[in-house]
């Protein structure tokens, strides 16, 4: 059964996306959050137990240039992904506005794509003036007890919100993705099943991005909450991700479907990208560690306190390429940020 579905997902792939596997940046400009999650390193709950040790950001210039290194490389995507820094929406979508408005100044034929909390419709729009072309706003978990269980403060925490938002993302002119966190709930058929039935009651997604649950590794002598979960509830194995990327290929046969190397990077490039169209290539987490001006070389590993363990593939493409199974091909383009997605 799981084989036949993979079998009909690789061609729905083909038959909807050809042989390009588009490859996009992923950049964290701020390592700082104001929400209380239980399964992220950037959770405020690890800083009340003194685990949480990266606070701050980028630079802004150091993101001016990092965004016109990659186009150089010929990156034409870039995922802009922030915490919650503020429980004030305004405030959330001024200081998001930043970023993008320095995104755009420094790569202005970009698609530029924003993973943020939830904003007011008016936050939407000025993010769209400002250039942005797609917000992503992972809604983690579909289960209200589990989703309240492991939302305990901060923006996040309010469910409906984000229940909402696609509409208004779709409402402001924007592009949306949207995302569960595999391994947070235990049974991930049924959380399955509940996206795919909200997605159609909010029109759909033009995103649908693949993250797992990683454990954290606290540093020594740091202890985490009662609840926190250092380790996820479901171990998500190669080829369980593997069938559940087949199942989103199903459900969203139209839809960008996003993996990420969180997960074994030769098995993402060379195997699940037969199913998925979109995956991440240079990652920079904004933790501190990062070379402030020089991309880093292929296998960094960055920050397994944060839940931002990427393998990072280097900027260069050439080497995903030849872990890519034959009939996918990466590309940098996504159709420049005036056509339509895709
Ligand atoms: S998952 Fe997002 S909102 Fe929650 S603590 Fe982490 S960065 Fe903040």
């Amino acid at each position: 059964m799981t084989s036949s579905i993979i079998e009909q997902a690789r061609q729905i792939r083909t038959k909807n996306f050809g042989d390009a596997l588009c490859l996009h940046s992923v950049i964290y400009p701020i390592d700082f959050c104001t929400s209380g999650c239980t399964y992220c390193g950037l959770s405020t709950l690890l800083a009340k137990e003194g685990a949480h040790g990266v606070r701050g950001g980028m630079r802004p210039e150091t993101f001016d240039w990092l965004i016109r290194e990659l186009a150089d490389t010929g990156y034409q995507v870039h995922e802009l992904v922030f915490g919650t820094v503020a429980e004030n929406q305004d405030l959330l979508t001024k200081r998001v506005v930043r970023w993008v408005e320095r995104a755009r100044a420094a790569h202005p034929e970009s698609y530029l794509i924003v993973n943020c909390d939830t904003l007011h419709p008016d936050g939407y729009r000025r993010l769209k003036e400002v250039g942005a072309d797609a917000v992503w706003t992972f809604m983690e978990v579909m289960s209200p007890d589990i989703y309240a269980q492991k939302h305990r403060s901060g923006l996040k925490a309010d469910q409906a919100q984000r229940l909402e938002a696609p509409q208004r993302i779709r409402d402001a002119g924007m592009a949306v993705g949207n995302a569960l966190l595999w391994g947070l709930a235990p049974d991930w058929k049924a959380e399955f099943e509940q996206f795919v039935a909200w997605s159609k009651e909010v029109g759909g997604f033009d995103f649908v991005a693949t993250p797992v649950q990683q454990t954290i590794t606290l540093p020594a002598g740091s202890s985490a909450p009662e609840g926190f979960d250092i380790d996820p509830p479901l171990t998500v194995s190669l080829e369980m991700y593997l069938e559940i990327c087949a199942n989103l290929r199903l459900a969203f046969p139209d839809a960008h479907l996003v993996a990420n190397t969180r997960l074994d990077p030769g098995f993402v490039y060379g195997k699940v990208s037969e199913i998925t169209d979109m995956c991440n290539g240079y990652v920079w987490t904004g933790a501190r560690s990062h070379p402030a001006r020089e991309l880093v070389e292929i296998g960094h590993v960055q920050s397994d306190t944060t839940q931002m363990n990427f393998y990072n593939p280097g900027a260069e493409t050439a080497g995903i390429q030849q872990t890519c199974p034959p009939g996918v091909t990466v590309d940098l383009r996504f159709g420049g940020r005036n056509n339509p997605v895709g």
